[in-house]
């Protein structure tokens, strides 16, 4: 086991301050809920509590700083134990850098930027029910327009016949005699004490003697439920909504879980998009790119624009549209529909379309190919040539 400063990656003189800011910036990174089923992630956990449990104690720390973890062994009357044994002892440490069990909500904000994610952990009664992912996919036009859809989903709900009291009447209640009801029991360890969990309520204060017939005493219950949910125009692939509290019910007081709804485009046989905007190609002649020509371009919502192609137009050239665009889904206008030209080589002649563009071709002069001139130019060095 590294040392506790090295662990924090802290320097030996570090002030209180420091040692706490270094341990809270690990802990949010390690956290158990954070890495669910990650080993390694849980032994980092235990380790960096073990060193702030340490060095954020100024006896411990003193006895730490001339005696090395042997004195703090000693003094703790843990014998010889190798590390923090429970991920609990870690999980209380975590609870009292960040300022006790009351805390926990704005833990879990921080942990998981404002609510998703697992349900709470901690050795708090409440707890948060566990937040869901959907995904949805809508086609390209309902993403354009927006659209309303119906989730079935299965959620843990309060159980209706116990009210989420898990016992069947109020006498099954019993506070628990152990830790008087508080959830809390404090051991003695050398000449400091510490919290935990009640062995014999698990932490809740109370245990039931007459379950719940319908939950068994969970006070929640698994429940088919159907979600309405508006999908805004303007959603792109990976999008997510967010639907506050629509994910399982809290325990013990605690608030719902969140509903996540990623949202997956289906793409369009001639649209392609660029944020707001949509991208077309459009093939045309060559005649209609040399004379200049009028087309119809058909946009997402039903009705063509016409576009006027100047004569003279090379191929690869884009032309923009205003507002023929996906709408922003945070509501600001529309993108553009941008068309890109593709100049068609003309295939398969006829005897006397190859007679008319031979007669073409002697009447050919620079002045028609403004691209080849800065061309020859370029390449002019290379062959000695012109
Ligand atoms: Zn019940
Ligand atoms: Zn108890």
């Amino acid at each position: 086991m590294a040392d506790y400063y090295e662990t924090l990656e802290i320097q030996k003189n570090a002030t209180p301050d420091e040692v706490k800011k270094a341990y809270r910036k690990q802990a949010l990174k390690f956290h158990p809920d954070k890495n669910p089923g990650d080993k390694v992630a849980e032994a980092r956990f235990k380790e960096i509590s073990e060193a702030y449990e340490v060095l954020s104690d100024e006896k411990k720390r003193q006895i730490y700083d001339r005696h090395g973890k042997a004195g703090i062994d000693g003094m703790a009357g843990m014998g010889s134990s190798q590390g923090f044994s429970s991920m609990d002892e870690a999980l209380r440490t975590f609870m009292g850098a960040f300022g006790g069990g009351q805390a926990s909500d704005s833990i879990f904000d921080t942990l998981f930027g404002g609510g998703g994610g697992g349900g709470g952990g901690g050795s708090s009664g409440r707890r948060q029910g566990a937040s869901k992912r959907v995904n949805i996919t809508v086609s390209f036009e309902e993403a354009a327009r927006g659209v309303d859809k119906e989730l079935a989903i299965t959620n843990y709900v309060t159980c209706h016949a116990c009210k989420g009291k898990r016992s069947a009447s109020p006498k099954g209640i019993k506070r628990c005699n152990r830790c008087s009801g508080s959830g809390q029991v404090f051991e003695q360890r050398g000449f400091f004490s510490m919290s935990m969990a009640c062995p014999e309520c698990h932490g809740e204060g109370q245990t039931i003697t007459d379950p719940c017939k319908e939950c068994h005493g969970a006070g929640v219950a698994k429940e088919k439920q159907h979600v309405k949910i508006h999908i805004p125009g303007g959603v792109d692939s990976g999008m997510r909504l967010k639907m506050g509290g629509y994910g399982d019910a809290g325990q013990g007081g605690g608030p719902a879980g969140d509903l996540y709804v990623f949202i997956q485009v289906e793409p369009h046989k001639v649209f392609e998009r660029d944020g707001d905007d949509l991208l077309l190609d459009l093939p045309i002649s060559f005649t209609e790119a040399a004379l200049g020509s009028k087309k119809d371009v058909p946009s997402l919502f039903n009705h063509s624009c016409r576009l006027s192609i100047p004569e003279g137009t090379q191929n690869g050239k884009v032309f923009r549209i205003k507002s023929e665009g996906m709408p922003n889904v945070h509501g600001h206008g529309k993108g553009d529909l941008l068309v890109k030209i593709f100049v068609e080589t003309p295939s398969k002649l006829s005897a006397e379309q190859i007679e008319l563009l031979k007669q073409f071709s002697k009447l050919e002069s620079p002045a028609n190919l403004p691209k080849r001139k800065g061309f020859l130019d370029k390449i002019k060095d290379i062959f000695s040539v012109s």
